[in-house]
């Protein structure tokens, strides 16, 4: 009698399990996913998972935005050029065509040397690229393993910074400890940027989500 008793109970326990696991997706939780301003991060072989890990807290704390880390990938050989290193713009546009990534902002973590054309330039080499606004950056620490004990700083300070652009944000120069300031070229950039937003980006990054947020509230009432 027992043994019935104690058998009902954990077939009763597994339907609560069962039913608790396969909620139905309700039309809040469906708005909320749309709402939100989820970010990808797409790491490329070699990228460790730690590596990718530190940046999605990093850019939860930051940001606040749901993230969502994708397994790693080969990067794209077709960014890849004659001098063994990739081109940012290419993987941008990679980036931007992956299916999962759709209307959502997506940051490839590569540990290969990036470059874009700039300053007349074809292949000056940089840290991180992103859209302005846009759902697409690209961030490599190759050439900021150079600065020991920093990389991992600098590393994120430019992930946030680009991930920044893809809000809409644009270079700054209100502030010489703002994250958005334009590194135009130099390392001193980056020693004088904390992890931080001036008041003027603050205003204008919650001015930008504001905005989206009534944008797409408005495309779902119509
Ligand atoms: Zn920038
Ligand atoms: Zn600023």
């Amino acid at each position: 009698m027992r043994a019935t008793t104690f058998l009902l109970f954990i077939v009763g326990l597994l339907i609560t399990l069962f039913a608790c696991r396969h909620k139905p997706v309700t039309q809040t939780t469906h708005l909320k996913k749309e709402w939100a301003d989820t970010i990808f991060i797409q790491p490329f072989y070699p990228v460790t998972d730690v590596f990718a890990q530190i940046a999605s807290r990093e850019l939860h704390d930051f940001y606040g935005s749901p993230i969502v880390i994708l397994p790693t990938i080969k990067i794209y050989e077709k960014a890849h050029s004659a001098t063994g290193r990739y081109s940012a713009p290419i993987l941008l546009n990679c980036l931007s065509d992956l299916p999962r990534a759709k209307g959502y902002k997506i940051l490839g973590l590569a540990s290969f040397d990036i470059f874009t054309e700039s300053r007349g330039v074809k292949e000056w080499g940089i840290f991180g690229l992103g859209n302005c606004p846009g759902n697409a950056c690209v961030v490599s620490d190759f050439r900021l393993k150079q600065f020991k004990g920093k990389t991992e700083a600098f590393t994120i300070n430019v992930i946030i910074h680009e991930i920044g652009h893809n809000f809409g944000l644009p270079h700054c120069d209100k502030d010489e400890k703002c994250l958005m300031n334009d590194a135009k070229g130099t390392i001193a950039t980056l020693y004088k940027e904390q992890k931080w937003l001036c008041p003027y980006c603050t205003n204008k990054l919650a001015v930008i989500r504001a905005e989206t947020i009534r944008e797409k509230l408005t495309a779902w009432l119509d």
